[in-house]
């Protein structure tokens, strides 16, 4: 039998009722012949919750509690549709991440899936199991624990299912209709794209668009999972959605695919360091085992032996930042005059597969924000995408001049 993976997200399971709702939809597909494995997220704003009680404990935890705690929404959603489905006469039943069971590493609250073994659950679809609502986000770790795979985790365990189960699609039912070619929050004309490729949405997704956590679209490029994103308020879903697919398989092939942006970043500098082998080793070597997620990196040239390194890192990250850095400078591991943290910055980037191929869309991009008077700070680029850092302020403006300036709006 065909085989489907369907994930609902938090928003979509907000309430008993569309919960219901939910159950609906799994049903037509049960109805067409698929055994269904349905991935679900907690109800909307539990994790959240829950991550609050925890905090209110102390500040300092211990992280398998924390899983054993922030895993429990998932379980409540599984348990609630496993049910609906029953009353609907569908042989339905919950799993959790341990039942599967879902293998992981131990690292706690960010583990990774190491293995998905299959045979549980095919022989209860053997036995006649329509339907195995799996609890997203969460697995068990060789010691025995209950792990959870980071925050928007769901999706991840929902891509490493299809691939396990060599699934037709996976299908992420979400509260946007599918990938835009920017936040319709920021740009009115953002329109939505039929198909991105993977290698685009990987972008698109670590440069801050939070429609599917990144992990997962780098499990969906490594096995070829089709995955599909839609809304689960449309009345019609069949023809509607974004399908995220090999490059080969995308018909509609623009430069550009879309603008991501994101605007919680800082820039910190380092003034004077000593310009010699070992320095970037010996500032990243730290800074990554202090947890800080660096982005951007750019040294100056040097004059005299020293020279400025700038460094992007998501605000969050700054104290933690400041704290490794001054920490190994008064024991002596770093020399540098002065540290500046600028942080009213936010990250813009165009991404799109066609930059492989097309020259000139770094000047275009460079002339846009020209023409709207707004200042670089720091540029990276990659093979398909190229970043920008700029004053907070005019992040907006960016996006959408940006949009304008690769016809985004516009259907090629
Ligand atoms: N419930 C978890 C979260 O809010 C996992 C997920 O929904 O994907 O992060
Ligand atoms: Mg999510």
């Amino acid at each position: 039998m065909p085989l489907l993976v369907m994930k609902f997200g938090g928003t979509s399971l907000a309430t008993i009722e569309l919960i219901k709702k939910a159950a609906e939809r799994v049903k037509v597909e049960v109805s067409r012949g698929y055994e269904v494995i349905v991935i679900v997220s907690a109800m909307s704003g539990k994790t959240n919750e829950l991550i609050g009680w925890v905090n209110k404990t102390s500040s300092i935890y211990d992280a398998r509690e924390y899983d054993a705690i922030v895993s429990s929404g998932e379980q409540v959603t599984a348990g609630l549709l496993a049910l609906v489905l029953q009353n609907l006469d569908i042989p339905a039943r919950s799993w959790q991440g341990w039942q599967v069971p879902l293998k992981t590493s131990s690292n706690h609250s960010s583990a990774r899936i190491e293995e998905i073994p299959t045979q549980n659950l095919r022989t209860k679809f053997k036995e006649g199991m329509k339907v195995a609502v799996v609890a997203g986000f969460q697995g068990l770790s060789l010691d025995n624990r209950v792990t959870t795979l980071g925050r928007g985790g769901s999706d991840t365990t929902a891509v490493a299912f299809a691939a396990a189960f060599g699934a037709e699609r996976c299908d992420i039912y979400t509260d946007v209709d599918g990938i835009y070619t920017t936040d319709p929050r920021v740009c009115e004309k953002a329109r939505k794209l039929n198909q991105i490729s993977f290698e685009e949405m990987l972008e698109l997704a670590s440069q801050g668009a939070k429609v599917l956590q990144t992990r997962s679209v780098e499990l969906a490029m490594r096995f070829n999972v089709r995955v599909r994103v839609l809304s689960s308020f449309d009345p019609s879903p069949d023809q509607s959605g974004t399908i995220v697919c090999k490059e080969e398989d995308v018909v509609e092939k623009n430069v550009v695919a879309g603008v991501a942006f994101s605007r919680d970043e800082a820039k910190m500098t380092l003034i004077s360091v000593s310009d010699k082998p070992g320095i970037a080793a010996a500032i990243f070597g730290p800074l990554s085992e202090a947890g800080v997620n660096v982005d951007m990196i750019v040294q100056n040239i040097s004059d005299d032996g020293l020279t400025d390194m700038t460094f992007s890192c998501p605000t969050q990250d700054v104290d933690r930042a400041k704290n490794a850095l001054l920490e190994h400078r008064v024991s002596g591991q770093i020399h540098f005059e002065d540290l500046i943290a600028d942080t009213e910055v936010a990250k813009v980037s165009v991404v799109g597969i066609g930059m492989r191929s097309h020259a000139g869309v770094a000047a275009q991009m460079f002339n846009t924000l020209k023409d709207e008077n707004i200042n670089i700070k720091v540029i990276t680029t990659s093979e398909i995408k190229i970043s920008v850092l700029i004053d907070r302020k005019y992040l907006e403006l960016a996006v959408q001049a940006l949009h304008n300036t690769f016809k985004l709006e516009k259907q090629v």
